[in-house]
């Protein structure tokens, strides 16, 4: 199931274009009525997520950077629980900086508290605004919902939570239904989890396949990598980076997905392409690129299948070091994809100083241009300028048909997203090879 449902007419928030609060609450009314009390009933839980002394950014900044962070705070939660909650939700807007979360299916205790903390973690990543860089401290109330209890009364007991959460320095996250918050897996165990992970071959590796856009033949995947945690449960790749990120163990986790993905797609018929994500610190390392070819000897993987995705996020750091790395690869003629090209500043001076091949045209670029005309023409300008340069023009998060008639009229050359098919494993993906 996913996330709101766009056919439905929902009261929006103009700026941020959530559901208003009042539609939480109706959906909530919908789902306790639907288990009416029945204690076998599919779970339903809710959050409440305030920003202490939001005030001081409107003081500070203006407001119209408080807007800006709004509107950044609704895309990161959106995109987050898009990957991370697998039943139905509804994620809305409410007063001033306040973001309601329902949720609707399976999920432990232990799972909400992680999901509340990773949440809590993006909402405090920076965020870049015309005045500067804005930081916010998140707070989130949480709750699971009783089979006989009402709308309000589980909204009041979060708004209850989160405001003596908001006076507090030291906590982020607190149950709302008397629990003491639990212990939980702290984020020293759950680091210690992913070096075991690492060892026991729990992080799995998906392929979401890529088509041509002028014959919708099968061209290739992106390796996507997930991790089956014993008692979290399914924790998404955005997730686990950060995990690992915090751990130091980004270097173990990228060299054991890439060894997997490659080892997988030697199988694979050889007109197929693989392609794998870097992160910023593989880039920032200058053993990297060796260390890549040397994997691809072992798995007698051709380099000329493989594409390596590189984010703009992964280039602001030493830049020197990236440009050797990436250089190297690109002699052995493994392609070099700018991958989220799109999602953030742009700097087209990468396209020039880089070695790069293709670019991955991000859901934010693409999602609009069905029924926005401004949008269509930024996407146009864009493969005019990929054409110029004579690179290859990937379309990602393509969901729905009409968009990928406009995308290959318009000139991209593949693409990639749920229409297509959502990541799957390699067996699944090879059965999707043959006739
Ligand atoms: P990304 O490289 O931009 O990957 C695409 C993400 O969009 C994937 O999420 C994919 O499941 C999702 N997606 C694909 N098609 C659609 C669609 O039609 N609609 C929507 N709404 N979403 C779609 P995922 O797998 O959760 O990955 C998130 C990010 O985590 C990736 O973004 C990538 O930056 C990173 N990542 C994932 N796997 C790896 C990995 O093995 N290594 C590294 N370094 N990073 C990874
Ligand atoms: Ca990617
Ligand atoms: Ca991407």
């Amino acid at each position: 199931m996913g996330g709101p449902d766009p056919t439905s007419e929902l009261e929006r928030d103009t700026l941020t274009g959530l559901p208003v609060v009042g539609e939480a609450r109706a959906r909530l009314r919908d789902w306790l009525e639907d288990a009416n009390g029945d204690d076998e009933a599919p779970l339903v839980h809710a959050a409440l997520l305030g920003l202490r002394r939001f005030e001081t950014i409107n003081l500070a900044y203006g407001e119209s950077a408080g807007d800006v962070a709004l509107a950044e705070v609704a895309r990161r939660l959106n995109r987050f629980l898009e990957d991370d909650i697998e039943g139905e939700w509804m994620l809305a807007r409410g007063r001033g900086g306040h973001f309601v979360i329902i949720a609707r299916g399976p999920c432990s205790r232990e799972r909400w508290e992680w999901l509340a903390e990773e949440l809590a973690d993006s909402i405090a990543l920076p965020i870049n605004a015309n005045e500067g860089v804005l930081r916010l401290s998140p707070r989130i109330a949480l709750l699971r919902v009783l089979a006989n209890e009402r709308a309000d009364t589980a909204l009041d007991r979060l708004g209850i939570a989160l405001t003596s959460l908001q006076r507090d320095q030291n906590r982020r996250v607190q149950w709302a239904d008397g629990e003491e918050a639990l212990i939980g897996r702290s984020g020293a165990q759950l680091e210690a989890d992913l070096l075991r992970a690492i060892d026991r071959d729990e992080i799995e590796i998906l392929f979401q396949p890529q088509y041509s856009l002028s014959d919708n033949a099968l061209v290739g995947a992106e390796a996507l990598a997930r991790w089956q945690h014993g008692e979290l449960g399914l924790i998404g790749a955005s997730a686990l980076f950060t995990i690992a990120e915090r751990a130091d163990h980004l270097m173990p986790l990228s060299r054991h997905i890439a060894m997997r993905a490659l080892e997988l797609a030697s199988e694979w018929p050889a007109h197929l392409r693989l392609s794998l994500n870097v992160t910023p610190a593989d880039l920032a390392d200058n053993r990297f690129a060796a260390q890549l070819l040397n994997v691809l000897r072992q798995t007698a993987f051709p380099p000329q299948r493989l594409t390596i995705e590189v984010t703009e996020h992964a280039l602001l750091g030493d830049l020197r070091t990236a440009q050797r790395s990436l250089q190297q690869l690109a002699e052995q003629k493994i392609e070099v994809a700018c991958d989220d090209f799109g999602a953030g500043f742009c700097n087209f001076r990468y396209l020039k100083v880089l070695p790069i091949g293709a670019i991955k045209l991000d859901r934010s670029m693409v999602e609009g241009v069905l029924d926005d005309s401004r949008d269509l023409e930024v996407l146009r300008a864009i493969i005019a300028l990929g054409k110029a340069l004579r690179l290859k023009l990937i379309a990602e998060g393509v969901e729905d048909e009409a968009l990928r008639v406009l995308l290959a009229d318009e000139g991209c050359d593949t693409y990639q997203g749920f229409l297509g098919g959502q990541p799957m494993s390699s067996r699944q993906f090879l059965e999707l090879t043959r006739p």
